[in-house]
Order: structure tokens, then C-alpha cells, then sequence
């Protein structure tokens, strides 16, 4: 099995009525981690990585790779998937590195934070589409923006704009995308809302709207991560210094894999497992350089906490 695209994995999750999670990496240690927990889980996972965003100089031989530990685990589902490409050109050096899967986010200008025009979204999309299909890649766009610290874009951006289910249904008639981020009130990075609330505040009803009208694309939530207080707390308890907030409850995730959601992206909570097992392992362990030692925590915690989220998608077990 091994190494699957987007299209599959995600008309399988359609089938069972689950949700693939999607999980941020920028080391190969990480890559294991989240490899290992859908071994344990006996689960499909989707591997990402953002362009620009690894412990590595060389991004080619980082994303080649990570393509060749998929076939390490060859009872494991894996998507290797390119999140966030702001670029034609990202998408295609992730397609050439062997990735099964692109995401091209136009939905903003490529030189700022603005929100794009809708025709332009289509037509960029367009070409990222014509070019991966030949190679078997299936394509995620994003219609609409989500709040929060996208890739490459500083702080909170204010300009969130939702999805329109009738611009949703026009935009995959003329892109051909495989699956769509859609804005639905969610927000990226490790500080989302600074209320309880914020974090309940999804609009499932957009999603079963956008859902009728495109019964064949995979719908994808962003920006879905629900912050531990533990980790954050811990962190902070250790000289870190994140600001705590709220996040996207496993609850509102539950309720939106019901509503069609299929792959929910889940990058700031493994990440906040993995520096807070660190952090406190130094804290703790002021002495100790050897980096088996140290390393060893944070990998478990961030398998963890992809084995956990994989529960809760309804992920477990399906592979
Ligand atoms: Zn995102």
C-alpha cells in the first residue's frame, strides 16, 4: 500500500464517514513519529511539510527524503503532501521530489496578505492542476481565507474571508481540484482565540451547505489545531512564553468530520507536544547534552498526540 494520493485516501474517509488527519513535519524525526502512530493506530495519515519550513538547508533532499521513508512503512496509507504552495513552482519541485499531493493556496496574493481575486485563484489553481494530474498528484486548493498565521505571513491576519458554497461549487467545475480548504472560521498557528468560544465557533452549517453542492471533493479544515493548555502551560512553565488561547475542540472536529469535513489539518498541537516534552526535559535534566536523551521525549509526545487525534477522526483501525 504505502504511498497513496490525496483523491484515494480521502474517497476512502468519504466511504467510511472519518476524517484523515494531516500533520505537519519539518524534520525527519517527526516524519517518524507521525509514521509510527499510523502504524501503531493502523491508520492512513497524510505527511506534510511547507515549503521553506524544515531543519534542513537543502529542501529537495529533505522532501526526497521524507518520500523515501514512506516505504518504510509499507502496511501504512501515507499521502506526502505539500501544504500550503504559494507558487506554481513549489508545487512542482514537490511533485518532481515524489510528493502524492499539492495544496496551492492562490487564495491570497502571492506578495502579501490580501485576499486574491476569485479569477486569478482559479486560473494559478488551474495550472498547478494541469500539471500534476499527468504525474498522478492530486491537487488541494483553498477558497476563501483563513484567519491566523498562514505560512509565510506574519501575525494575525485580519482579512478573514468565508467560503461562499456557491463560489465553492464554481471553483471546482473550473480548477478540477481533488479536495478544498474552505474557510469556516477556523484560524492558524499556536495563538487562535483569545475567548473560550472562539474555538466553537465553527460554522458547521456553511460546511453541509458547501457539502451539497460538491458531494465529489473532499472538503479539508485548516487551522484546526485544539492547544492543549497542558502543553502550553508546561512550556511556559519551563521558559517558554506562548500566549495561552483556544482552539477547535475535539467536539466541533467531531461534528465537522459529520458534516463532510475529510482531512483536517493538525500541525500547532504535535508541535506544542514536542516543545513542551523537550522543554521540560531540559528543565529537568540541566546537565545532559546527549541528544538520544532529549530527543527521545519530544518523539514520543508528538506520536502521541497524532495517535490521539487519529482516535478522534476515526482514522484508527481503517488501514
Ligand atoms: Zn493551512
Amino acid at each position: 500500500m504505502s504511498l497513496v494520493t490525496l483523491r484515494v485516501a480521502l474517497a476512502r474517509a468519504e466511504e467510511g464517514g472519518y476524517a484523515v488527519g494531516a500533520f505537519n513535519v519539518s524534520s525527519l524525526d517527526q516524519a517518524i513519529a507521525v509514521l509510527d502512530a499510523a502504524e501503531v493506530e493502523r491508520s492512513p495519515v497524510i505527511v506534510q511539510s511547507i515549503a521553506g519550513m524544515s531543519a534542513y538547508a537543502d529542501e529537495e533532499r529533505w522532501w526526497k527524503r521524507l518520500r523515501r521513508i514512506i516505504d518504510d512503512y509499507p502496511s501504512v496509507p501515507a499521502v506526502l503532501h505539500l501544504d500550503h504552495g504559494r507558487t506554481y513552482e513549489d508545487c512542482a519541485r514537490a511533485v518532481d521530489c515524489g510528493f502524492s499531493s499539492v495544496m496551492i493556496d492562490a487564495s491570497r496574493e502571492a506578495d502579501g496578505d490580501l485576499p486574491a481575486s476569485f479569477d486569478d485563484n482559479v486560473a494559478l489553481t488551474r495550472r498547478v492542476v494541469e500539471m500534476a494530474r499527468p504525474h498522478g498528484v492530486s491537487v488541494e486548493g483553498e477558497l476563501g481565507t483563513i484567519g491566523g498565521a498562514e505560512a509565510g505571513i506574519a501575525g494575525i491576519a485580519e482579512n478573514i474571508v468565508f467560503a461562499d458554497p456557491e463560489q465553492a461549487a464554481l471553483f471546482v467545475s473550473r480548477t478540477g481540484v481533488d479536495a478544498l480548504a474552505v474557510a469556516v472560521g477556523t484560524s492558524h498557528g499556536s495563538v487562535k482565540f483569545t475567548d473560550e468560544s472562539g474555538g466553537q465557533r465553527l460554522r458547521i452549517g456553511l460546511i453541509a451547505e458547501i457539502k451539497e453542492r460538491l458531494p465529489d471533493t473532499a472538503l479539508v479544515l485548516h487551522g484546526s489545531s485544539s492547544i492543549p493548555a497542558e502543553a502550553v502551560a508546561v512550556i511556559n512553565a519551563h521558559g517558554g512564553d506562548v500566549r495561552p488561547s483556544y482552539g477547535v475542540s475535539p467536539e466541533q472536529k467531531s461534528e465537522a468530520i459529520a458534516h463532510g469535513i475529510r482531512k483536517i489539518n493538525q500541525g500547532t498541537d504535535s508541535h506544542l507536544a514536542w516543545t513542551a516534552a523537550m522543554r521540560r526535559f531540559l528543565g529537568e535534566n540541566p546537565a545532559v547534552v546527549e541528544p538520544s536523551a532529549l530527543l527521545a521525549p519530544a518523539v514520543d509526545a508528538f506520536r502521541e498526540m497524532v495517535a490521539t487525534r487519529m482516535r478522534e477522526f476515526g482514522s484508527a483501525g481503517r488501514a
